[in-house]
C-alpha cells in the first residue's frame, strides 16, 4: 500500500455537485489536494470547476444547437462551469469556454443564456485568438500548453483531487479579464445572431441580457462585473444588436416549456449548493411547492447537515418523481456523506439504472460500494469504473478509486498503474512517471498493462536513469 492513497477515512462533504479546484501556485507544475467543501466556499486565488451531470445536461441541451449552427461539433466543445458568484463567461480556445455560476443564476430565461453562449461561440468559431495572443505576449504560453490537461483533470470531476497548478495566480485573473477589440466584440455579436437564427432560437435573449445590465455602462470599470469589463456595453451597442435581432425570422420564438423548466431547476440547484442554507430558505419559502423550490430546500437541509430532514424531503420528492435520476443521486450523496454507504448504494444504483450513460453517476455507485466491507467487492467497483472511464477516460477521481480497488485486491501492479493514470490525467507528469515505473516492477512483462505503464513513462519526461532502467527491463 505504500505510496497509494488510503481509503477515505471518512466520507467527504460537499460532493454531488463536485468541485474540483484549479489551484494556482508559483512554479511550473505542482499538485494539490483541496477538500471539496473548502474549495467550494473559498474561491480566492483559484478556479472552482463544478461537475454535475444534471447541470451539464441542461447546458448542453441549450448550447449544442448553437455549436452546431457555428459548424462546431458539440462533442468536442467543453463548457466549464466555474463556481463563482461574479458574472462572467469567457472563451479560452476554439473548443473551450467557461461560464460562471453567477452568470447562469442571473439569466432570467434559457434564451438569455443561449444568447451569451452564442456570443462566446462567436469568439470561439471566429478564431478570435486575441486572447491566446495576449496570453502569449503576457508570457502565458506554458499555461495554454498545460491547460488542456489541467482542465480535463478538472472536468474529470475529481472532487478533491485538485488539478494542475500552473503559473502564478495572475494567469487566472488575466484569463477572465482579457479584452477583445471593439471590432471583435461586434463581430461576435453579429455571429451570435447568425448562430441563434440558424439554431432556430430567438436573438431576443442576448439583447435583453445586455439590456438588463445597461446600468453597468455608467460604472467605472473596476465596479463592473468581469463580463462587462471585457464586454463594455453601450446603448449604441445594444440598439444596433436589437435592430438586427428584430429583423430575424425567429425573433418571436420562445423556449420550450420543458427547457424553461430545466433552466429553473438548474438555477435553483446551483443557488442552493452555493448559497448558505438560510439564504435558500428565504429565497424558496416552504409555501412554494414548485419542484425547483422543493429541490432547493432539500439541498439546503443537506448543506445544513440536517440529514434526516433532507432525506424526508427527498423521499417526498421521489414519491412524486420516482424516475428522476438526479434525485436518486442526491439521496445517495446525502446518505454517503452521513457515513451510510450501505444505504447510499441502492440509491446510486437506481440513478445509474435510470441514466446508464452518465459516468459521474457510476463513479458515485463505485465509491459507495468500495466504502463497504473493506473493499471485498472490488471487482464490482472495477466494473463500474471501467464503464465510467469508457465515457470519461480522463476522470481523475475514477482512476483514484480504481487504484484503491486494485489495492483492496492486493493487485500491486494494477494499483500503481491506476495511480499513474490518475496523476497523468491531471498533468502531473512527475508523479505519473514515478507510479508507472513502480507499476512496471509488479506487472507481468509484455502485457497490455505493462506496455501502458511503459508508455506513460515515455511520455512523462523520463530521466536518463529512467530510460536506462527501461532499457535494462526491455
Ligand atoms: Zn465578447
Amino acid at each position: 500500500m505504500a505510496g497509494l492513497i488510503p481509503f477515505p477515512s471518512r466520507p467527504r462533504a460537499g460532493r454531488g455537485l463536485s468541485w474540483a479546484r484549479l489551484c494556482v501556485a508559483a512554479g511550473a507544475l505542482a499538485f494539490a489536494l483541496a477538500p471539496a467543501l473548502a474549495a467550494a466556499q473559498d474561491s480566492g486565488g483559484g478556479l472552482n470547476v463544478i461537475r454535475d451531470t444534471e447541470i451539464e445536461a441542461t447546458i448542453h441541451k441549450e448550447a449544442d444547437p448553437i455549436f452546431k449552427a457555428a459548424g462546431l461539433d458539440p462533442k468536442d466543445m467543453q463548457v466549464l462551469l466555474i463556481g463563482d458568484r461574479s458574472l462572467n463567461a469567457f472563451t479560452v480556445s476554439s473548443r473551450l469556454m467557461a461560464v460562471n455560476t453567477g452568470l447562469i443564476i442571473e439569466t432570467k430565461t434559457p434564451n438569455e443564456l443561449e444568447g451569451v453562449i452564442a456570443h462566446e461561440t462567436g469568439h470561439a468559431a471566429g478564431g478570435h485568438t486575441v486572447r491566446e495572443g495576449e496570453m502569449m505576449r503576457a508570457g502565458m504560453a506554458p499555461f495554454l500548453l498545460t491547460l488542456g490537461l489541467g482542465v480535463l483533470a478538472a472536468i474529470a470531476g475529481a472532487p478533491d483531487a485538485g488539478a494542475v497548478l500552473v503559473g502564478s495566480s495572475g494567469y487566472f485573473g488575466t484569463l477572465g479579464a482579457l479584452t477583445y477589440s471593439r471590432e471583435q466584440e461586434s463581430r461576435a455579436d453579429q455571429a451570435a445572431i447568425t448562430y441563434l437564427e440558424r439554431a432556430g432560437y430567438s436573438s431576443r435573449g442576448l439583447v435583453e441580457f445586455f439590456d438588463n445590465f445597461r446600468y453597468e455602462e455608467v460604472f467605472s470599470e473596476a465596479r463592473r462585473y468581469p463580463f462587462f469589463q471585457s464586454h463594455p456595453i453601450s446603448s449604441e451597442r445594444i440598439e444596433s444588436l436589437r435592430r438586427r435581432a428584430e429583423e430575424q425570422k425567429h425573433y418571436g420564438e420562445t423556449d420550450s416549456p420543458e427547457l424553461i423548466a430545466e433552466h429553473q431547476v438548474m438555477k435553483a440547484k446551483l443557488a442552493a449548493f452555493i448559497d448558505p442554507p438560510q439564504q435558500t430558505f428565504i429565497k424558496f419559502k416552504e409555501t412554494d411547492t414548485s419542484f425547483p423550490a422543493r429541490y432547493a430546500r432539500a439541498i439546503a437541509y443537506y448543506k445544513a447537515t440536517e440529514t434526516e430532514t433532507a432525506l424526508k424531503k427527498l423521499d417526498a420528492l421521489l414519491a412524486d418523481y420516482p424516475n428522476n435520476p438526479y434525485l436518486w443521486e442526491l439521496k445517495g450523496q446525502v446518505l454517503f456523506e452521513a457515513g451510510r454507504a450501505k444505504e447510499a448504494e441502492p440509491a446510486h444504483r437506481k440513478a445509474v439504472e435510470l441514466k446508464p450513460d452518465a459516468p459521474l453517476l457510476r463513479i458515485n455507485l463505485a465509491q459507495a460500494i468500495l466504502a463497504q466491507d473493506e473493499g471485498k467487492r472490488a471487482d464490482e467497483v472495477l466494473a463500474e469504473l471501467q464503464k465510467a472511464l469508457a465515457h470519461d477516460k480522463d476522470n481523475t477521481f475514477a482512476w483514484r478509486l480504481m487504484s484503491q480497488a486494485y489495492a483492496a485486491k492486493h493487485d500491486e501492479g494494477q494499483a500503481r498503474l491506476a495511480a499513474a493514470e490518475e496523476h497523468f490525467s491531471t498533468g502531473d507528469l512527475t508523479q505519473a512517471r514515478i507510479f508507472a515505473m513502480r507499476a512496471r516492477e509488479y506487472l507481468p512483462k509484455n502485457t497490455p498493462q505493462w506496455r501502458r505503464a511503459t508508455d506513460i513513462v515515455l511520455v512523462s519526461k523520463p530521466s536518463a536513469d529512467d530510460l536506462k532502467q527501461l532499457g535494462r527491463t526491455g
